[in-house]
């Protein structure tokens, strides 16, 4: 094993809306929050096969001003609260409020971190010095995919069923 294999980790990325939750459009209320089945296994078994789990989403529900910043970072809390029931968790959510025609003053921009620009998973890579060739990302939408390949990570298109059935066969031991 060379010096960089045993120092990087690996991670799995997570799209949220309509990957994790049930996307019923802006959510941002844990009392609107439903997990897609197998979700919270999901992350436990990422977490147990030691891997690093993020979350990383667009919200331009904050840039419209729908909710705000605050309102989502309650409820990645309650997120972890409820894995935390299975001895599951996620170590880090990364969200996204700009959009580039639809926001309101600062959240007006082209940033480099909505997807499917790389701007989240490159931050988390160098943040917790990730090993981007042994991780991966899952995410219902084809700009998840693109973000991933943007990052050199593997992207791994989810559409319906289980997400833990999907993941298991994906993760090395
Ligand atoms: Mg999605
Ligand atoms: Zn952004």
């Amino acid at each position: 094993m060379t010096n960089s294999e045993a120092t990087l980790k690996k991670a799995v990325f997570f799209d949220r809306d309509g990957t994790l939750n049930v996307d019923t459009g802006y959510v941002h209320d844990w009392a609107n929050f439903v997990w897609i089945p197998g979700a919270p296994e999901a992350i436990k078994l990422a977490n147990d096969r030691d891997y690093l789990v993020f979350v990383i989403t667009n919200q331009s529900g904050i840039g419209r001003g729908y909710y705000s910043e605050q309102a989502v970072h309650t409820l990645h809390d309650q997120m972890n609260v409820d894995l935390a029931k299975i001895d599951a968790h996620i170590d880090g959510l990364e969200f996204c409020p700009h959009h580039p025609k639809e926001a309101q003053s600062e959240y007006l921009k082209s940033c480099d971190c909505r997807k499917p620009a790389p701007g989240m998973i490159l931050a988390l890579i160098e943040k917790w010095q990730i090993d981007p060739v042994r991780s991966l990302m899952i995410g219902d939408n084809d700009t998840d995919v693109a973000a991933a390949a943007a990052a050199n990570v593997s992207g791994h298109l989810f559409s319906n069923g289980n997400l833990r059935d999907f993941l298991a066969p994906l993760l090395s031991d």
